[in-house]
């Protein structure tokens, strides 16, 4: 069985600073790369509590890329 695409928009996050940061892929991939940005971009320190928080925010990937696909082939009529 394929692993669920998890994706994590900065956006959801209570951040001080406005962010378009998003990420998707497996889940640990997803948490590895949202501690990195939230420690780099944001000051965060890395610690279990952080990324239990970023754990929370992750979405299921499946529904927003069938979204993508059917603006992408919208957008391929109109053109
Ligand atoms: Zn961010």
């Amino acid at each position: 069985m394929a692993k669920k695409c998890k994706v994590l928009d900065c956006r959801w996050f209570p951040a001080d600073i406005p962010c378009e940061f998003a990420i998707s892929g497996n889940e640990e991939e997803v948490l590895n790369i949202a501690v990195r940005h939230s420690v780099d971009s944001h000051g965060y320190r890395d610690t279990p509590e952080l990324r239990e928080q970023l754990r929370a925010l992750l979405r299921d990937d499946r529904r927003k890329r069938a979204v993508y696909l059917l603006r992408d082939e919208r957008r391929k009529e109109v053109a």
